[in-house]
Formats: C-alpha cells, sequence, structure tokens
C-alpha cells in the first residue's frame, strides 16, 4: 500500500502568552495537543470543530505557515519538517491555502490576474508575460470565470466570484493538497452549496486532496470521506464520513450532529445543548477535556484520566472512555 500523501503525527502547537513590564511568559495557549490523522490523494478530510478548537491552526501547521512545537508533518513521505530552501519552496508551491474570507484576502489594489499570476511569478512557472497571461485565463476558466475578469478588481465580483478567485489563485501552483480553511462559511448557503461544488469537480479532474476545515458539520458532510471532529486541540473523534453521520460514538460529536437540520422530515434528532463553555486553552481541564460539558462524563474517571483516541470499528476512531463499541 502506498504511504498517504500527508501524514500529520502527535502535532503541538502552544503559543506563549506574555505580560508584565518585562514581556515575560506567563503562560501558553494550548491551541494543538498531539493530533495525527492521514489523509490520501484526491480524498477529503473534514476538520471540525467550534471555533477556538485548534482546526485552523493545525490547517497551518500543515503547510508550515505556523511552525509547529513539536510532531510532525510528512508529505509525500518526506518530512517537511527537514525541508530548507528550494525544497521548501517546492513543498509551498504543492500546498496551498483557500482563506474564510475572500475580500479580506485579495489585495483590493491588484488586478485579478496579478492576483491569480503572483504565484507563477514567485514559483517561476511561467517564461513571459504571454506564457503567464494565458495560463491565468486558463485558471480563471477552470475556476468558472472568464478570462476578461483578469482585468477587473476584486471589489467588482460578488462573495462567491471572489471565493472563485481565491481558487484560482491557490490553484495557480498545481497544488496536490489545499487546505481550505472556513471556506465556503461566510458564504450564503445557496452560493456555498456551487463553490463546494466547484470544489468537488476540481477534485475529480486534478486528483487534488483537500483538508477541508469548518465550523459547521452540514457543510463537510457533502465534500468529505472522511471526518475528525476536534474539541480543545485534541481530535475526539475520526471516521468515514458515513459513519460519523449515522454512527457517531463520541458524546461531544453527537451535541454537534444534533444542531444539524435532517433532510428527511420523518426523522427527528434530539437536541442536545451543551451546558457552560469551551474551557480556556490557556488551561484546559486534567482528563477528558470534554468533562466539564459532557452529558455522560463519570465523576472519578472522567476528570482524572485522559482517554486515547482508540479504534472501536475499523477506520473509527473514539476518545472516550465510556465508548469503547
Ligand atoms: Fe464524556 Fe467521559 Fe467520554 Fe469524556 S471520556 S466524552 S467526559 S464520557
Amino acid at each position: 500500500m502506498s504511504p498517504p500523501l500527508l501524514s500529520v503525527r502527535d502535532l503541538v502547537k502552544r503559543f506563549p502568552v506574555r505580560g508584565g513590564l518585562l514581556q515575560r511568559q506567563t503562560g501558553q495557549v494550548h491551541a494543538v495537543e498531539g493530533v495525527s490523522f492521514d489523509l490520501d490523494a484526491g480524498t477529503t478530510l473534514g476538520l471540525v470543530g467550534e471555533s477556538g478548537c485548534g482546526k485552523s491552526t493545525t490547517g497551518r501547521c500543515v503547510l508550515r505557515l505556523v511552525e509547529p512545537t513539536s510532531g510532525e508533518v510528512r508529505f509525500d513521505n518526506v518530512d517537511t519538517g527537514t525541508l530548507k530552501g528550494p525544497a521548501r519552496r517546492t513543498l509551498a508551491s504543492a500546498m496551498q491555502i483557500i482563506f474564510q474570507d475572500p475580500f479580506a484576502s485579495l489585495n483590493p489594489r491588484m488586478t485579478v490576474g496579478a492576483i491569480v499570476g503572483e504565484g507563477l511569478v514567485i514559483h517561476q512557472l511561467a517564461a513571459n508575460a504571454g506564457e503567464r497571461a494565458a495560463r491565468v485565463a486558463e485558471l480563471l476558466s477552470l475556476v468558472g470565470l472568464k478570462a476578461e475578469h483578469a482585468r477587473r478588481y476584486p471589489h467588482e465580483f460578488s462573495g462567491g466570484q471572489r471565493q472563485r478567485i481565491g481558487i484560482a489563485r491557490a490553484l495557480a501552483t498545481n497544488p496536490r493538497l489545499i487546505v481550505c480553511d472556513e471556506a465556503v462559511s461566510a458564504l450564503d448557503v445557496s452560493i456555498q452549496a456551487q463553490v463546494v461544488n466547484l470544489l468537488q469537480d476540481l477534485q475529480q479532474r486534478l486528483g487534488l486532496a483537500y483538508l477541508f476545515i469548518a465550523h459547521d458539520l452540514s457543510v463537510v458532510r457533502h465534500i468529505s470521506d472522511r471526518v475528525a471532529v476536534m474539541y480543545l486541540g485534541r481530535i475526539v473523534e475520526i471516521a468515514s464520513s458515513h459513519d460519523l453521520y449515522t454512527r457517531p460514538r463520541h458524546p461531544y460529536t453527537e451535541a454537534l450532529l444534533s444542531s444539524v437540520p435532517v433532510p428527511d422530515p420523518r426523522v427527528r434528532r434530539a437536541r442536545i445543548v451543551l451546558k457552560g463553555d469551551v474551557p480556556s486553552p490557556l488551561d484546559p481541564p486534567a482528563g477528558c477535556a470534554f468533562h466539564t460539558r459532557c452529558p455522560i462524563a463519570q465523576k472519578g474517571l472522567c476528570d482524572v484520566e485522559r482517554p486515547a483516541l482508540k479504534e472501536i470499528a475499523p477506520g473509527h476512531q473514539v476518545a472516550c472512555h465510556l465508548r469503547q463499541s
């Protein structure tokens, strides 16, 4: 069996917190705590959780936009932490990102052609201006825009079109992996569906792998082969999309799913409302990080012992003391 395109092992990212006159370190934010997963070429892993759970930091560590505190990220079986100089730049062209806010991430003073063609210049992928213009036109057509749009500016486009420009920019370097960081979260529901369909179409045509980060489980379902649920910096459940939605095992996944509307009116799901707020990542709770809000937490066990992520069925892993089958 060939190794996965992306393999993440025991990824940890802690941000120092400084204070006082001398700006001494007073603590640290535990953003990502021992995250591991694999992603095969041409497939999608959805990464879901409430805001602040560490999913975006995980995506940025994968791309090494943020340097992990510890852990390993292997891309194409190469430890990306060991790469330097030209090898690092080649890696940067093979892994791209699409951001949440398509307007904020596009320079308003640059034409669409300059934005989409920027990666071609940085990575020297076009021999001259003519070749660059032809490739920009090709990329715009790939995402459903017209060649003449290259002469316009971002403010002349709708939110959905701006996100298409962001996708064209990401595709410029012929990436094999794209981190979609809340890529459709800011769009209207109907536009979300169009952009998700476009991403799926591009995946089939170009063999792309996506790490699809979102807080909304209903969006992730349609695009993901597998889904990982994160809580306070850790993966608490990971399974195939079908298993996770039809047979969730972790109480947190159950609570998230209970708020997702079910398309079939005959199916009724009881809403699970979690008590309290997500604890601060500055001082995560001992034991299971979810025990302060878990409806079935057991005193003396869940508040003391951290549950490991264990395989309870083929390809289905859960971190819960009480859900071991
Ligand atoms: Fe709830 Fe305990 Fe399972 Fe954590 S380990 S999810 S607190 S039952």
